[in-house]
């Protein structure tokens, strides 16, 4: 939390108007039981009925005046920790999408939402509470203590024992209750994944009948939940009344020693009201700021967890961002991969091994292997979506590693396997490729990527809705919705990964035609299943079991590399010459 606190110095002016609107609402409050004690001796038990009016006419401006500075501390409050998190939440959205994607994934998807939203709610909870509550409870004990031992040092030590002893149990309940949240915390974090995956994947648990056997995995997660909940509130089950019970015992010892008191002349009875009424605002402040200190093991636990992904990069190590790099304004001519190997983190083998090819500006690089033989994982080195261990990539001769991510990206177009749209129009889509992507330029795109006269023909053309993912249109129209994504971009270097399979023959072959004029100068790389995709290719890179077989060109290949004559002869049919 301490660390976190840096997000509230921009609000600081606030803050301290709202301290100072608090150490006149705790004055306030604590100047009532003196009045309390004023009316009783001097006006009501002398029947001075002047006195009464005039008393009671100030204890209610007291009490108006300290409730209207509550509601402007709590105005304060809010408009003031609302923002603090909109801020951290803003930090953390900013820091997730500058995280590498093994970095992001050592947290999770669930993880992220679930550090977005519950625990900047927690903090920013927690940082109102402390400051609203917390706070003044120690204040309000120390100054009522104070005027209590003004009255009656005996009724003042017992108040100041029943502080004590609410203080300890807090300290007692608190060191079980952190080691409750924290695990609660992980638990619901298992919660927002299960059902993240289960809605995800809603239409392959209904085809094949998983209904039952979700429900039951869901049960068990809710189950499971739900008992350490129980934990947690068992245990402030006990502690609400022990508290009571302090109180209460409290209250009763103060009328029997102040009773006595009265007896043998020492204390008057609006004295013995007043000291009820401080144990009673000593000690309920207390409970309140006990209340709170309890939520502070979870708050701190959450602000740990945002904290893990703020501070990120000093507990991994990333690359450094260079910030100049050579390819700045360059041409880009070839891409050069030089003995790289890589890993997956906390995978034992590594995915591939000791790959080298060169890819020339204006040729086309295709690559082709069994599944699981590492193809994506290669293309996905290229944008540095994973860094290799070992080993080079270069652009033209600069290593890629010098060169600044943004710069690096901006001259790919990439198109994954599996193409995520974001919600908006079509028009979106484009411009997701190319910010200042002009109508014509959209249009040529759609062309090539064959979807020009899909567009044409919805009603609202190219301002038709695409919601969440791209969900109302096919795989096949969104990959040519991604093909078209990449081209508008005219970047130096296209990488297509398995991008034509959801395409049928035709036009995969009709996209391949026009692609071939558009790409012009640029380096491509196409992974694909189906050798008819590839077979005019410049060069096709074999992979198998992460390491490359055979480069070549079709005939080549055909002629001297056996993974491929492999891959080839299963797609083609029997009769059929190689
Ligand atoms: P291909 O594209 O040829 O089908 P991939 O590059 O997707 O193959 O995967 C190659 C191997 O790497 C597979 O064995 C797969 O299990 C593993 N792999 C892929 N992605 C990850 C990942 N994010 N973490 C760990 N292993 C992975």
């Amino acid at each position: 939390m301490l660390k976190l606190s840096k997000f509230l110095i921009p609000y600081k002016r606030k803050i301290l108007f709202m301290l100072v609107m608090l150490f006149f609402q705790v004055s306030g409050t604590l100047y009532l039981p003196t009045l309390t004690a004023e009316i009783v001796n001097n006006g009501i038990v002398k029947g001075d009925i002047d006195f009464v009016w005039k008393t009671g006419c100030l204890m209610l401006i007291t009490a108006i005046l300290t409730a209207g500075i509550s509601i402007l501390a709590t105005y304060l409050s809010i408009s003031a920790f609302s923002a603090v998190g909109r801020d951290i939440r803003n930090s953390l959205f900013r820091k997730s999408q500058e995280l590498s994607i093994s970095e992001f994934n050592s947290f999770g998807p669930a993880s992220m939402i679930t550090r977005c939203t519950h625990d900047v709610e927690q903090v920013q909870e927690a940082y109102m509470e402390a400051i609203e509550m917390l706070l003044p409870a120690p204040v309000m004990a120390i100054a009522g203590l104070v005027l209590a031992f003004r009255k009656s040092t005996s009724l003042a030590l017992l108040i100041a024992v029943s502080t004590f002893t609410i203080c300890v149990l807090m300290f007692l309940f608190n060191a079980r209750a952190i080691r409750l949240f924290n695990k609660l915390q992980k638990m619901l974090d298992g919660i927002n994944r299960n059902l993240r995956e289960i809605l995800t994947g809603m239409r392959d648990i209904r085809a094949y009948n998983r209904e039952l056997y979700e429900q039951e995995r869901t049960d068990r997660v809710f189950e499971n939940f739900s008992v350490l909940a129980v934990d947690v509130n068992r245990l402030f089950s006990f502690l609400m009344p022990l508290i009571l019970a302090v109180m209460n015992i409290c209250t009763i010892l103060i009328i029997i020693i102040g009773g006595n008191s009265i007896g043998a002349g020492k204390m008057e009875i609006g004295d013995i009201m007043a000291m009820i009424e401080y144990a009673a605002l000593i000690l309920m402040n207390m409970t309140m700021g006990i209340m709170v200190f309890m939520d502070m093991p979870q708050a701190q636990t959450c602000a740990e967890r945002i904290r893990e992904v703020l501070e990120c990069r000093k507990t991994q190590p990333h690359e450094n961002e260079p910030e100049y790099s050579h390819l700045l304004g360059e041409k880009i001519r070839r891409l050069v991969f030089c003995s790289v190997s890589f890993r997956y983190k906390d995978a034992d083998e590594a995915v591939l091994s000791d790959i080298s090819f060169t890819a020339e500006a204006g040729k086309t690089t295709a690559v082709i292997g069994c599944t699981g033989s590492g193809k994506t994982t290669l293309v996905n080195l290229i944008p540095r979506f994973f860094d290799y261990q070992s080993g080079t990539i270069f652009i033209n001769d600069t290593d890629i590693k010098q060169i600044p991510l943004v710069e690096l990206r901006k001259h790919i177009g990439f198109v994954p396997q599996k193409s995520y749209l974001f919600s908006g129009t079509i028009q979106d889509i484009f411009r997701c490729g190319k910010e200042d992507a002009t109508e014509e330029e959209m249009r040529h795109a759609a062309k090539t990527a064959q979807i020009d006269e899909f567009i044409n023909g919805l009603e609202d053309g190219y301002k038709t809705k695409v919601s969440q993912g791209g969900t109302n249109f096919s795989g096949g129209q969104r990959q040519r919705f991604a093909i078209a994504r990449a081209l508008v971009r005219k970047p130096d270097i296209y990488i297509f990964d398995d991008s034509f399979s959801a395409l049928d023959f035709k036009t995969d072959l009709m996209l391949r035609t026009t692609l071939k004029n558009e790409v012009g100068n640029a380096i491509v790389i196409i992974i694909a299943q189906r050798i008819s995709t590839i077979v005019d290719a410049d060069q096709i890179i074999v992979l198998d079991k992460g390491r490359i077989t055979g480069i070549g060109t079709h005939q080549k290949l055909i002629q001297n590399c056996e993974t491929y004559r492999q891959i080839a002869r299963s797609q083609l049919r029997e009769d059929e010459p190689l």
